[in-house]
């Protein structure tokens, strides 16, 4: 009898995804295979008859079953690729979007790859905003926010594998709550929490497993984005940048809010889907 090969649990996956309804079942189906076997996805293409054990085999299908259940395929792998970076992730961190990796060349904009400078990244997660600067600019030294300890630990082996380590603090607190007052920043990044609590039922199924104070701010969406504005001016040197994420439609608010802090709007640019998407500030 000829065994199943590789290509046959590809199929096997791909149909039993499809039909639980999950995007891309193709491709996922192929990543979990892989992430199964400890093998690349090339080596699954052109050797596709070597022996799955049965503990592969049921490694997969346990990744298959929890991804039919809308378990996110990037918690099941253990880890994203960000910018130039592959950073370790588990559920107790927001996935980092791929949007997101747009902050950083804002802030290419402002900052030139040899410029010694000093940054906070607040609501860290996996760290991605904060090592990504660590790793683009060698000169630069971050310190690093979570109101999540677990996220913060994350962070922190992300840093240490990475070697990164030296040049990064971390700190548990609600935005600036605990940081102390005395500190001043050239740089202040975040990609805070920022959709309101009235979409979560119509959201995708996946973010039922992402950690929801990393998602949700209040009923309007922009509880976290106002405390950030409300604390960090004294925080920032004279000159100093706020370079920050929204939401679809929240630029304006979050710029009238921000003028009325006094602080002054340098630019605001749009994401690949023409949204603006990330807010400018001077202190
Ligand atoms: N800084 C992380 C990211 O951009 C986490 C952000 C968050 O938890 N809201 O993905």
């Amino acid at each position: 009898m000829k065994s199943t090969s590789s290509h046959d649990y590809i199929q096997l996956g791909e149909m039993f995804l499809d039909a639980k309804g999950i995007s891309e079942a193709r491709l996922s189906s192929e990543r979990l295979l892989e992430a199964a076997l400890g093998r690349s996805r090339i080596s699954l293409f052109t050797d596709s008859n070597f022996p799955i054990s049965k503990t592969e085999r049921n490694r997969f299908f346990n990744f298959l079953r929890k991804r039919g259940e809308f378990y996110p395929l990037q918690y099941l792998l253990g880890s994203v690729a960000f910018r130039n970076l592959e950073l370790t992730i588990n559920k107790d961190v927001l996935i980092p979007r791929p949007e997101t990796e747009l902050l950083i060349d804002v802030v290419h904009e402002f900052f030139s790859h040899e410029t010694s400078f000093t940054a906070l990244d607040i609501g860290t997660g996996s760290g991605n905003i904060a090592l990504s600067l660590l790793d683009e600019f060698p000169e630069s030294e971050v310190t690093a926010l979570d109101i999540s300890k677990p996220a913060l630990h994350v962070a922190e082996e992300n840093a240490q594998r990475l070697k990164l380590r030296d040049r990064i603090n971390f700190l548990k607190s609600n935005v600036l709550d605990s940081l102390n007052n005395s500190l001043r920043f050239d740089l202040i990044v975040s990609n805070p929490p920022y959709i309101s609590l009235d979409q979560k039922e119509k959201l995708q199924k996946e973010l039922d497993f992402e950690p929801s104070e990393a998602l949700f701010s209040g009923t309007t969406g922009l509880e976290c984005v106002e405390k950030i504005l409300a604390q960090a001016k004294p925080y920032l040197k004279p000159e100093g940048l706020i370079i920050m994420e929204l939401g679809l439609g929240q630029v304006e608010k979050a710029q009238r809010y921000a003028c009325q802090h006094g602080y002054k709007k340098v630019m605001v640019k749009k994401d690949y889907s023409g949204i603006n998407r990330i807010l400018v500030l001077r202190g």
